[in-house]
């Protein structure tokens, strides 16, 4: 198994976002994290943007035009 670079591994990291990985990919993806710092620092930054855009969809749901009191 080829070790996949940052440029790959950061790519791989936002497509996880959008798609569920192939095995592979994770593979590839948790053994680069294990010896790569910034690109887990990447995917921890991703992880915890992920969360909060899911917990402001979850609590934001009025529409702007309804904000003025
Ligand atoms: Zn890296």
């Amino acid at each position: 198994m080829p070790l996949a670079n940052c440029k790959t591994v950061t790519r791989t990291l936002s497509d996880k976002l959008d798609r569920a990985l192939t095995l592979r990919e994770r593979a590839r993806v948790r053994v680069h994290l294990l010896g790569c710092n910034g690109c887990r620092a990447y995917a921890s930054q991703l992880a915890a943007l992920r969360l909060l855009a899911h917990s402001v969809a979850g609590h934001i749901e009025t529409p702007s035009s309804q904000t003025d009191e």
